[in-house]
């Protein structure tokens, strides 16, 4: 069912690895051109852009961008009893995770009279974007805010697509996680325009100022992904999170059945959605190939699932080895890698790239996406290899307090001037040494 790759026998290096491992074109550039346009007129016209391009989109247009409070409230009243336990779990384990996240300032004696401090400083205002197009999910929102709390963001707005039956308001599930969170700002407007809107800020139909924001997280379309390109600078960006993937490492331990579970859980969320078996045994493939058709066929969201499991991005890579297994899945730098082998503990410690990694049998990626306690909202498309998933960190920011005294200047001045001169940099010299002149 899944197309394969052959590696074994063969030592390809990375680059031509990442030629040949399954991976989707998700274009962003080529939504560029159509995206732009949203981002200007938002700038120009503010909420009566932003809503008229969503009322395009979304067939809806709610009767303001900020949610009233008492819909909010209304939305955790009416929300079903075992959803809400099961998101008080959620946002439980993700806050214990999330609480040993926070740093302390360091303060590093350089030399005596010379100080470097790093503080931890959160940031001022954020706009955390929780998706609603195919799907929704108010584990989204439990991942956004749960960081940003954690890290004492100033202030924080939820911002998640109107739906057409419920109002023009985001769906209720999405803002009963807001409720249970104590998020006060729920913005409905979603896509390229809801990017915008949270980047520029406007005035609502209401008159109430909305309040344009300094970082931007949270995962979402292609749409959403070229508007935060556009205006990454003006505003701060968390890594890119678009179409959702899962690599598996395994050798002939791992249950077929199992792995075959796991891969078409993430083919559920997206047509782009990645699927990927790196294994050491041809059996196994097989074997899963075997457990994908029954399994298919018989669930919820077959033709997407099909869709996805079918495409360029999704495959089977046989590998000679573990060892071999882990260049491979470092190569693909997966969002989400499982290791399904022998000594998955210690397998799993060898791997540099991946968004987050689910060690052996009973840690799947669903456990992840709702309830480990981890974060979900992680790097796609390789971008593990230099970026990590949301965690408190990506809300704070290290301020460096230098503090000097005259004698610690004096001590070091010659060498600040000689370098200052070697980059023909006079002036530079010239601030230290003017202090010393009587
Ligand atoms: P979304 O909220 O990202 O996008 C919906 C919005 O897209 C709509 O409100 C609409 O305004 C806009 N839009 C739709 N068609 C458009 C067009 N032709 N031109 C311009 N704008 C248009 O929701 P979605 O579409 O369901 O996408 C969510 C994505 O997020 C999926 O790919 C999913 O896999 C991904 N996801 C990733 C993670 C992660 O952590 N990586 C987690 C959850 C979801």
């Amino acid at each position: 069912m899944l197309a394969r790759t052959d590696l074994r026998g063969s030592t390809p290096s990375t680059a031509e690895l990442r030629a040949t491992l399954p991976r989707g074109e998700v274009d962003v550039d080529a939504v560029l051109h159509a995206v732009r346009p949203i981002v200007d007129d938002v700038r120009a016209r503010g909420v009566d852009a932003a809503l008229e391009i969503g009322e395009r989109f979304d067939k809806v247009r709610p009767a303001s961008v900020r949610v009233p409070g008492p819909v909010v409230a209304a939305a955790l009243e009416h929300l079903d009893a075992d959803v809400r336990a099961a998101l008080e779990e959620s946002i439980a384990r993700s806050r214990t995770v999330h609480a040993d996240q926070r740093r302390s300032e360091t303060v590093t004696q350089v030399v005596a009279g010379g100080t470097v401090t790093e503080r931890w400083v959160p940031v001022e205002r954020v706009g955390l974007y929780v998706p609603g197009g195919n799907a929704v999910y108010p584990s989204s929102v439990v991942m956004n805010v749960v960081p940003a709390q954690a890290a004492e963001v100033g202030s924080l707005v939820v911002c998640s697509p109107p739906q057409a039956d419920h109002g023009g308001w985001p769906h209720p599930a999405i803002l009963a996680a807001c409720a249970l969170l104590g998020v006060e700002e729920v913005w409905s407007v979603g896509g390229a325009q809801g990017i915008s809107l949270l980047a520029l800020g406007g005035t609502d139909t209401t008159g109430d100022v909305l309040e344009p924001v300094d970082l931007i997280t949270g995962p979402g379309n292609i749409y959403v992904t070229a508007a935060k390109r556009i205006l990454r600078g003006m505003v701060g960006i968390d890594s890119e999170a678009g179409p959702t993937e899962i690599a598996v490492l395994a050798d002939d331990t791992a249950d077929a059945v199992h792995v075959a579970a796991d891969l078409v859980s993430q083919a559920e969320h997206d047509v782009l959605a990645a699927s990927v078996l790196v294994t050491t045994s041809p059996e196994l493939a097989d074997a899963v190939d075997a457990a994908l058709v029954e399994m298919v066929a018989a669930t919820k969201h077959t033709e997407r699932i099909r869709e996805a499991l079918a495409g360029r991005q999704s495959g089977t890579v046989l590998v000679d080895d573990v060892e071999q297994g882990l260049r491979v899945v470092d190569a693909y730098a997966a969002e989400h890698l499982e290791i399904q082998t022998r000594d998955a503990s210690v397998v799993a410690r060898r791997v540099r790239n991946a968004g987050a990694i689910f060690v052996g049998p009973w840690s799947p990626v669903s456990l992840g996406d709702y309830c480990a306690g981890s974060n979900h909202v992680l790097p796609t498309a390789g971008c593990a290899r230099h970026s990590s998933g949301l965690s408190v960190q990506t809300f704070l920011r290290g301020i460096h307090l230098v503090e000097y005294t005259e004698a610690a200047l004096a001590d070091v001045a010659r060498h600040v001037v000689v370098l200052a001169d070697a980059e023909d940099l006079p002036a530079h010299g010239e601030a230290v040494t003017a202090r010393f002149r009587s």
